[in-house]
């Protein structure tokens, strides 16, 4: 056959240990055979970034900025042992934190299903994607020890000095602890329109909650600004679409989402997301199938994996023995990616081959060959286990 032809090139950025390893793999088994691949590459595995004084992550933010679509490979985030381990000038920040706060985007993560493996919620027969509004909250927080007989104020200044005092608690009869966050409007209108148009994007519902009726003023302001921009610009489109927004209280949205099969995308504040991406990922099964990807408010994408470089089988395959490393994660940013470019340049035989790709992929796993994450979960008979490059090539004779 003829390889199939690309326009605009994707960003590849590529990253660390085994996930660097099963990425070359997927592009020589699945992807160059097919595909023209035109890719701006850069390399943010962490001997690069070293080298490059971290500027390779900056250029590949920028140009994913410019090209509007990326793929990105799990990457070392570099902490006191891997300062040792790579002998390293800096412990530089995290690339997936320095990209983000680039492009002022929100992560999205879904889990993959597969026919045979099942959630812990047998009722989730859909992804449900959380969106995380990564900032400010107790992430970006001050706080302190009130010694007992102590009295701590919120204090507000305006621009003309003026000032607002708040008594928080006047600690008598105990000693105790005081804590002050904040967020910005300009931060929760930007997520807000990120989630609106991923829903679009993706034909899903998006519900969001927050705890207004206890917090009247901060939670009240989410809950506004959601509204504002929704009814403004968003309403319209998502009638056509036939889609919903949904607005309710934290501990409510939690137990519909139990009681819920999934397939809509819950917008949740920065502590929320971090709580509730951890047990929806838990209860769909499998790190490796879990996806994730960094949308824009002028709706530039990045696709990745959730999980990291999995260190652990890195090692292992570093000294000859065999992994089982589960490769679907990787291998659905790199689909997405492709999907997105085919979308945004009209390129149907290129968007038919990626949705090719994934189909090949998960109809491998329900045949019943998988890596050793998934066998551990499935429920069918005749599982057979194989290592990282065996389910490649096993999708790639699918395929
Ligand atoms: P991890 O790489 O996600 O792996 C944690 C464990 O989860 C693995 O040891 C493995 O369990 C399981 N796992 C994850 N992905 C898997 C897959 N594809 N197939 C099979 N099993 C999988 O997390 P980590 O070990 O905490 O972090 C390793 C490095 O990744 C760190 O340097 C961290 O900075 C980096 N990281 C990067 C990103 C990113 O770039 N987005 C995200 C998170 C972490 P078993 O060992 O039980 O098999
Ligand atoms: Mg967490």
């Amino acid at each position: 056959m003829a390889k199939i032809q690309m326009k605009t090139p994707i960003v590849e950025m590529d990253g660390d240990e085994m996930t660097r390893v099963l990425w070359q793999m997927i592009k020589d088994l699945l992807i160059t055979p097919y595909i023209d691949l035109k890719t701006e590459y850069y390399d943010l595995g962490l001997p690069n970034r070293d080298a490059t004084d971290d500027q390779v992550t900056l250029d590949a933010a920028k140009a994913t900025e410019r090209l509007g679509v990326a793929v990105k490979c799990a990457t070392i985030t570099p902490n006191a042992a891997r300062v040792k381990e790579y002998n390293l000038k800096e412990m530089w920040k995290s690339p997936n934190g320095t990209i983000r706060a680039y492009l002022d985007g929100t992560v999205f993560r879904a889990p993959i299903l597969a026919e045979g493996i099942r959630p812990f919620i047998p009722t989730w027969t859909k992804p449900i994607t959380i969106a995380r509004h990564a900032y400010g909250d107790i992430y970006k927080n001050t706080e302190s020890f009130v010694p007992q007989g102590g009295k701590a104020e919120l204090v507000v200044t305006d621009a003309e000095g003026n000032e607002t005092r708040q008594l928080i608690h006047d600690f008598k009869k105990s000693a105790g602890v005081v804590q002050g966050v904040h967020n910005l409007d300009a931060s929760i209108e930007s997520f807000a329109r990120c989630c609106f148009s991923f829903a679009l994007d993706t034909k899903q519902d998006v519900w969001f909650a927050a705890k207004d009726t206890i917090s009247k003023t901060y939670d009240h302001r989410f809950k506004d600004i959601f509204a504002e921009v929704f009814e403004k610009d968003y309403k319209a489109d998502f009638e056509k679409a036939g889609i919903s927004y949904n607005y309710t209280l934290i501990d409510d949205v939690v137990a519909r989402a139990v009681r819920s099969d999934g397939g809509f995308i819950w917008a949740c504040k920065n502590y929320d997301g971090d709580v509730m991406s951890d047990m929806v990922a838990t209860a769909y099964g499998s790190l490796g199938m879990m996806t994730s990807v960094l949308v824009s408010p002028n709706n530039v994408y990045e696709f990745e994996a959730a999980h990291g470089t999995v260190t652990r089988h890195y090692y292992k395959y570093r000294n000859g023995e065999s992994t089982s490393t589960n490769s679907i994660a990787t291998l659905f940013a790199w689909t997405g990616a492709l999907k997105k470019r085919a979308e945004l340049d009209e390129l149907s035989d290129l968007y038919d081959f990626a949705a090719r790709l994934e189909k090949a992929a998960l109809d491998t796993i329900a045949s019943g060959i998988m890596t050793g994450d998934l066998a551990r979960l499935s429920t069918l008979d005749n599982v057979q286990t194989v290592d990282s490059e065996g389910f490649l090539r096993a999708i790639a004779a699918r395929l």
